[in-house]
């Protein structure tokens, strides 16, 4: 074929399998739910029918409606012994990788395309654990975007995806290369590593011009780089106020991975959307969180179960050890503290720290450090949808929002360990999984 047909047929084959798609998913999905909670933090409600049709959500309405009412090919999804909630959304994951014993050769060996490969099959089972969308939070950005785009396209199942690419760091510090020696921390060095109001702004501006839809910073030191340098502030202040302010202009949120006050309070002070983990915050930072309103995205996972796994595993140095064991024991009173004092919260994991697939176990976790079941599903829910700034498709179950519906056997709020057994995934119309 020569070239010229060769792209006619490729734009036709690409044209024919979109409209081909979209005619598919034009059916209506009949899901009678035993117990619906629609709106988390209203009381769930018996018997109750939705109604969907393409992807979206047509209507919620009272009792079990007849699909042969309906008229057209209806697809009845019974439910009618399950509790059915709005798609879970994971406003913290690295769906590109995931910490194994040999992770500080992955960059040896791992191509851009392997971790492609890695993030599908991650993406999947995230989705299979009820995670309808995620926030992630830093990986390759050709790997991450590609990945993205391809879930959006509908040609592989997998969650939502909001990529911040690359994050922003300071050299030496979390997010920079580190523990190799010279040449390969030069070859390895990303592109987002900045020093100073002026390029951090210019790196801003090029990480949202190849395609992120969140800008993440690493204000503090992070428990995994292998440095003695701990968990302090990194960037300084100008570079933080220079960074939001440049975001901002350009309509793009800002997350910063924060562990020490110092680092926390001053990113909140220079207006960051978010602050992920949170380990040692303070007073200070409550009262910033809520003069702010910036979220808490807590991600207790790691600091509970690293621990439990670093012994004999050599990606574990002893300079990561000591960090991990004092956040780990650190975060949970201050997190719950936050909570108490009513900080905004959305749901996250730190997956690729911990397995993916296993992000439903966050929400034990939250209980444990004393959010009611209500708010910890709120918190992946309506809370994380906010923070994403997508609560008008996502985070309920509601006429006109996306039909990203999941299922558990038995009620959530009285037994929050149920969200690590979902039973049925259904995204934008299509049913994933129902078991
Ligand atoms: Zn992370």
């Amino acid at each position: 074929m020569s070239c010229f047909y060769r792209i006619v047929f490729a734009v036709f084959t690409m044209f024919s399998s979109v409209v081909f798609a979209a005619e598919q998913n034009q059916q209506t999905l009949l899901i009678h739910a035993g117990n619906l909670l629609a709106v988390p933090g209203e009381a769930p409600v018996q018997r109750q029918s939705i109604i969907v049709r393409g992807n979206l959500i047509d209507s919620v309405v009272d009792g079990y409606v007849d699909p042969a009412s309906l008229g057209g090919e209806v697809q009845l999804v019974d439910l009618s012994d399950k509790f059915v909630l709005p798609g879970l959304i994971d406003a913290h994951v690295h769906l590109l990788s995931e910490i194994t014993p040999e992770g500080r050769n992955d960059a040896l060996y791992i191509t851009t395309s392997m971790e492609a490969m890695r993030g599908v099959y991650y993406a999947g089972i995230t989705l299979d654990a009820g995670f309808t969308t995620v926030r992630d939070l830093g990986g390759d950005p050709e790997a991450i975007y590609a990945l993205r785009d391809a879930i959006n396209q509908g040609l592989i199942d997998g969650p939502t995806i909001l990529a911040a690419g690359s994050a922003l760091a300071a050299t030496g510090g979390h997010g920079d290369v580190d523990g190799y020696k010279p040449e390969l921390l030069e070859l390895w060095t990303p592109e987002t590593i900045c020093d100073g109001a002026v390029e951090c702004r210019a790196v801003t501006r090029q990480t949202i011009k190849f395609g992120a839809d969140w800008i993440k910073i690493t204000a503090t030191g992070g428990v995994l780089s292998d440095t003695s340098t701990g968990l302090g502030q990194q960037m300084t202040d100008d570079e933080l106020q220079e960074i939001v302010a440049t975001a901002h202009n350009l309509g793009i949120k800002v997350a910063a991975h924060a562990h020490g006050a110092d680092g926390i309070n001053a990113a909140l002070r220079a207006g960051v959307d978010s602050i992920d983990h949170g380990t040692y915050l303070d007073d200070e930072s409550i009262e910033l969180f809520k003069r702010t309103g910036a979220y808490l995205v807590p991600t207790l996972m790691p600091g509970v179960k690293l621990p439990e796994s670093m012994e004999g595993n050599p990606f574990f140095t002893d300079d990561i050890k000591e960090k991990a064991y004092a956040a780990g024991a650190a975060a949970a009173g201050n997190i719950g503290r936050a909570y108490q004092a009513g900080v905004n919260i959305a749901f996250g994991t730190d997956s690729a720290v911990t397995p993916h697939g296993l992000n439903g176990e966050e929400f034990a976790l939250m209980v444990q450090v004393g959010f009611s079941e209500m708010d910890a599903i709120y918190a992946a829910t309506i809370g994380a949808s906010t923070l994403l700034s997508k609560y008008e498709q996502i985070g309920s179950i509601e006429g006109g929002k996306l039909a990203d519906i999941i299922a558990t056997d038995n009620s959530p709020l009285s037994d929050i360990t149920e969200l690590e057994n979902v039973t049925t995934v259904i995204k934008g119309g299509k049913l994933i999984k129902s078991l």
